[in-house]
C-alpha cells in the first residue's frame, strides 16, 4: 500500500508512505524527501567520488 503524503518543501518530490515506512523525514511539521534532509550525507558520497 503506497500513500501519497505530500510534496519536498525543498525540491516538491512527492513522499509517500508505503507499508507504514515514511519514504521522507518531517522536520519542524515540514516534509522532505530524504535526499534533501540529510545533504551531509550527499557531501560524504561526493567526498569518497573524488
Ligand atoms: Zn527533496
Amino acid at each position: 500500500m503506497r500513500e501519497l503524503l505530500g510534496s519536498c518543501t525543498d525540491c516538491g518530490k512527492d513522499v509517500y508512505c508505503m507499508d507504514g515506512f515514511l519514504n521522507g523525514v518531517y522536520i519542524e511539521n515540514r516534509l522532505f524527501c530524504f535526499e534533501c534532509a540529510d545533504p551531509e550525507e550527499k557531501k560524504e558520497q561526493e567526498k569518497e567520488q573524488a
